[in-house]
C-alpha cells in the first residue's frame, strides 16, 4: 500500500514575524527547486500563521497549527478554535502533542474532542502519541500507544483527514532517537490497532509519521521502514537547510 510521505515541522513556541517569514520563504524556495515526492507541512505558532501563509504563496508547502480548542467560537479566553485556523489558511493541526498532554493536562477525551470539531471544520489532524521513559524501561510501550490510539481518535477519523504521530515522549527534543527498528516495531502496532478502530482499508492508508530528534543523519533510515510514512520534526525544521535534507530523504 503506497502512501504518500508527509515531512511537517512543529516550530513550537519560536519565532517572531521577521523570523517565521524568511524560514518560510526559504523553504518554500528549497521545495520548488527540489520538488520532493512527499508533502510538506510547516506549524508555527498562531501569531505567525498569517505571515508564513503569505510567505508560502505560490509554494506547494502546507500550513498548520499546534493545537485548537474542541468549540466553534464562545466564551473560552486565549483559545483559538478549528474555524479560526481554517480562516487563516491552515489545512493541518497538531493535536495531543506530549507537550500539550504534560503542560495543559490534556486527555485522550479532550484530544479526541479536539480532533471532532478540527474534522468538522474541515482541517487534516496529526494526532500526537506516545510513551515516556519510565513506561518504556517498563516493557508498555504498546500498550500505552493502544491506548492512546482507542481513546483519542475519533470515529470520524480517515486516511483523508487523519495523521498519526509516534512520538516517543524521552526522544522529544533530548537527542536521542528511537532505532529505526524499535520505532517501526511501534509503528507496525499502531497500524495494528488502527485496523481494529477504523478498518483494514482506512488503516492500511492512514500515514503514521515518527517524531523525536529527527534529524538529517537519521532520517532516511527511519524513513525507509515500512510502517513509518514520514516525519514529525521540532528542533531541526527551525532550520531550513536541515528540514530540507530530511524532506530530501522521503520515499
Ligand atoms: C516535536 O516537537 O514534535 C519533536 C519531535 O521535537 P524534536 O524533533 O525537537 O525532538
Amino acid at each position: 500500500m503506497s502512501r504518500k510521505t508527509l515531512i511537517a515541522g512543529n516550530w513550537k513556541m519560536n519565532g517572531l514575524l521577521a523570523d517565521g517569514a524568511s524560514l518560510a520563504k526559504e523553504i518554500a524556495s528549497n521545495v520548488k527547486a527540489i520538488k520532493p515526492n512527499a508533502e510538506v507541512l510547516v506549524c508555527p505558532p498562531f501569531t505567525l500563521l498569517t505571515t508564513v501563509k503569505k510567505a508560502l504563496r505560490g509554494s506547494k508547502v502546507m500550513l498548520g497549527a499546534q493545537d485548537c480548542h474542541a468549540e466553534e467560537k464562545g466564551a473560552h479566553t486565549g483559545d483559538i478554535s478549528p474555524y479560526m485556523l481554517k480562516d487563516a489558511g491552515c489545512d493541518y493541526v497538531i493535536l495531543g502533542h506530549s507537550e500539550r498532554r504534560t503542560d495543559h493536562k490534556e486527555t485522550n477525551a479532550l484530544v479526541k474532542a479536539k480532533a471532532q470539531a478540527a474534522i468538522k471544520a474541515g482541517l487534516k489532524v496529526i494526532i500526537c502519541i506516545g510513551e515516556t521513559l519510565a513506561e518504556r524501561e517498563a516493557g508498555k510501550a504498546f500498550e500505552v500507544t493502544e491506548k492512546q490510539i482507542k481513546g483519542s481518535v475519533p470515529s470520524e477519523a480517515t486516511a483523508a483527514n487523519t495523521v498519526i504521530a509516534y512520538e516517543p515522549v524521552w526522544a522529544i527534543g533530548t537527542g536521542k532517537t528511537a532505532t529505526p527498528d524499535d520505532a517501526e516495531a511501534v509503528h507496525a502496532h499502531v497500524r495494528k490497532v488502527l485496523v481494529q478502530k477504523c478498518g483494514k482499508g482506512v488503516a492500511s492508508r492512514m500515514r503514521i509519521l515518527y517524531g523525536g530528534s529527527m534529524k538529517p543523519a537519521n532520517a532516511a533510515e527511519l524513513i525507509a521502514k515500512e510502517n513509518i510514512d514520514g516525519g514529525l520534526i521540532g528542533g531541526a525544521s527551525l532550520k531550513a537547510a536541515d528540514f530540507t535534507a530530511i524532506i530530501k530523504t522521503s520515499k
